[in-house]
C-alpha cells in the first residue's frame, strides 16, 4: 500500500476528516485487502454504538406517478411502459398496521413526484398514521417540495426525511437529470429539511452513469461537511426504459467499501443495505450489513402493486407477503449474528 492510502486509512480510524485526494486515494485503492481492513474497523465502530442490533424500516411505496423525469429511473414520467397506481389512504394505512403488528416501529412513505398529492393530502395521511402508532416513526421519501410543504409534514408528525442528493458534482448532476431539474434546489431541499429538525438523509448511486472516482470523492466531502443523520447508496442498475438501458450497473466491491468509509465517518449513522445491493448479489444486504450497515428497509407495500415500483431491473422481493419478508430478513441477519429489532431506531447522536 502507498503512503497516501495508509495515510488516508489512519485518519478515517482516527475520525478525522479528509481531503478530497485522501478520499480518492481510499477509493482508488479499492481491493479485497482494503475492503477487508475498513469492514473490520466499521464493525467494530458500529457495535460500539449499536452492538448487533439491526433496525427495520417498513418502506410503502404509495404510488408510481412522477412529474419528473430522471434519466436512471425506471418511473419516470416518459416512461409509457410502466402501469400507474396510487394507493388511497385506507390502504396506506393498512400498510402500516400489517407492518406494526410485525413489528415495525418505523413507516417510510416513498413516492415518485406525485400532484396528486397535496400538502393536505400528505398532511393527513401523516398525522392519521401519527394518531395511530404514537410509538413509531414517520420517514417520507417525496422527493423536493417546498420548506413550507415540507414544515407542513412535520409539523403532522413526520420525523424524518430521505432525499438523495444523487452527486454533489453539479455537472455530473446534470448528466443525470432533465434540464427542468436543479442541482442547488436539490441540496436547498436538504438544507431546508435538517433545519426544520428532521432526521435527514442524503445518498447516491455507487457507479451511476458518467460517475467518477473523484466524483465520489465529491460526494464524500460533501457529506462530511452536511452530517446527515441517515445516507442510503445502493449500486444503480439500469432499467430497460430508460435512456441509461445500456448503461453498466455499480458494482458491490465499491458499495460495500463505501458502506465502511461512511461508518468510519459518521459512526453513529443510520445507514441501510440497501434492496438494490441485494439485487445485484444473492447476498448483498448481509456482505452491507457485515461492511458497517446497520438498517433494512423490507417492503410493506401491498404484493399486488409491488412490481409497478420499478425503479431498475429485477429489483428483488416483489413477491412476498409483507409477513414473509420480514421473516426472511430476521433469518438473514440471524444467520450473520445480527438481530433485528422492534425500536424506531433514531439515531443516537440527536
Ligand atoms: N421521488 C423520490 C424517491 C426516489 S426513488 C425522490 O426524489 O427522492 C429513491 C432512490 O432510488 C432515488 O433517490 C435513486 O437514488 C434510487 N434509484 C432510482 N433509479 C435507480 C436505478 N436505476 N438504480 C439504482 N437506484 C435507483
Amino acid at each position: 500500500m502507498n503512503i497516501t492510502l495508509t495515510n488516508s486509512i489512519q485518519k478515517l480510524t482516527d475520525q478525522k476528516p479528509l481531503t478530497q485526494d485522501e478520499f480518492v486515494a481510499l477509493l482508488e485503492g479499492n481491493s479485497p485487502q482494503l475492503r477487508d481492513i475498513l469492514s473490520k474497523e466499521a464493525d467494530q465502530v458500529r457495535r460500539r454504538y449499536f452492538g448487533n442490533r439491526i433496525y427495520i424500516r417498513g418502506l410503502i411505496e404509495f404510488s408510481n406517478y412522477c412529474k419528473n423525469d430522471c434519466l436512471y429511473c425506471g418511473i419516470r414520467n416518459s416512461n409509457h411502459n410502466v402501469k400507474r397506481y396510487r394507493l388511497t389512504k385506507e390502504e396506506i394505512l393498512s400498510c402500516c398496521e400489517q407492518g406494526y403488528l410485525l413489528g415495525f416501529r418505523t413507516f417510510v412513505l416513498q413516492s415518485g413526484e406525485d400532484p396528486y398529492f397535496t400538502d393536505e393530502r400528505m398532511a393527513d395521511i401523516i398525522s392519521s398514521i401519527h394518531q395511530n402508532h404514537p410509538d413509531s416513526a414517520i420517514t417520507l421519501s417525496l422527493g423536493e417540495h417546498s420548506k413550507d410543504s415540507y414544515e407542513l409534514f412535520f409539523k403532522a408528525g413526520a420525523d424524518r426525511y430521505l432525499l438523495r442528493h444523487e452527486t454533489a458534482d453539479e455537472k455530473h448532476y446534470h448528466m443525470l437529470h432533465p434540464d427542468s431539474m436543479s442541482y442547488k434546489n436539490r441540496m436547498q431541499c436538504l438544507k431546508n429539511l435538517k433545519d426544520l429538525g428532521y432526521q435527514t438523509g442524503c445518498g447516491f448511486m455507487v457507479g451511476s452513469p458518467f460517475q467518477t472516482i473523484e466524483m465520489l470523492a465529491s460526494d464524500l466531502l460533501f457529506i462530511q461537511e452536511f452530517k446527515p443523520h441517515m445516507i442510503g447508496i445502493g449500486p444503480f442498475i439500469s432499467h430497460t426504459d430508460t435512456p441509461f438501458s445500456d448503461k453498466e450497473n455499480g458494482t458491490l466491491e465499491d458499495t460495500l467499501l463505501l458502506i465502511s468509509i461512511l461508518r468510519l465517518m459518521q459512526p453513529t449513522l443510520l445507514l441501510p443495505a440497501t434492496t438494490a445491493l441485494g439485487t445485484i448479489s444473492p447476498n448483498g444486504r448481509e456482505l452491507g450489513i457485515l461492511a458497517g450497515a446497520n438498517v433494512v428497509m423490507p417492503n410493506l407495500s401491498p404484493v399486488a402493486i409491488r412490481k409497478q415500483y420499478s425503479l431498475y431491473d429485477n429489483k428483488i422481493c416483489t413477491g412476498d407477503e409483507s409477513a414473509q419478508c420480514i421473516q426472511c430478513m430476521k433469518q438473514r441477519m440471524e444467520k450473520i449474528h445480527f438481530t433485528i429489532v422492534i425500536d424506531r431506531g433514531d439515531c443516537p447522536s440527536l
